[in-house]
């Protein structure tokens, strides 16, 4: 889905913007990277392109799931206790420890986005999917194009 100027403009803004400076090196929240995180195809074309570079993502396709929280997102790196595309995660993951419903566990950071369901609302908007399906339809228009 291509987005306007304005959404692109503004989902950039963001990403450069949201703090989480405190978060460096921490990973005490690592055990909630779970399930398949949407994202849009501008931040998918991101990761895709993160993981060209530097490779993986690390998460085998069988994955058991962890506590509550079921299989791990397939950026989780457990074994480093890091998301393996952290500079290029999608929004919500930025949204992280900085909007009332996603606290951080260890009580860092207050609410640092009030506006955070507005955020959210308009990025529901711009039609956010799983990694998987931008990949599966990135194939599909391959093939269609060949
Ligand atoms: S949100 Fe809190 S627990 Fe999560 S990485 Fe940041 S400081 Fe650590
Ligand atoms: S993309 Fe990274 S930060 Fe987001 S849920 Fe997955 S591992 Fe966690």
């Amino acid at each position: 889905m291509q987005m306007s100027p304005e959404d692109s403009a503004r989902l950039r803004r963001l990403w450069d913007e949201l703090p989480n400076e405190e978060c460096d090196g921490c990973d005490a929240c690592g055990e909630k990277c779970a399930g398949d995180i949407a994202m849009t195809h501008w931040e998918f074309e991101q990761a895709r392109s993160f993981l060209a570079l530097r490779g993986g993502p690390a998460r085998p396709p069988e994955t058991p799931a962890r506590g509550a929280f079921g299989p791990p997102c397939r950026f989780r790196d457990d074994t480093a206790g890091r998301c393996h595309i952290y500079p290029v995660r999608p929004l919500i993951c930025r949204l992280f420890g900085l909007v009332e419903w996603l606290p951080c566990p260890l009580g860092r950071w207050g609410v640092r986005v009030p506006d955070g369901i507005e955020i959210m609302r308009w990025y529901a908007e711009l039609g956010p999917r799983t990694y998987e399906h931008w990949l599966s339809a990135s194939v599909k228009n391959v093939h269609t194009e060949a």
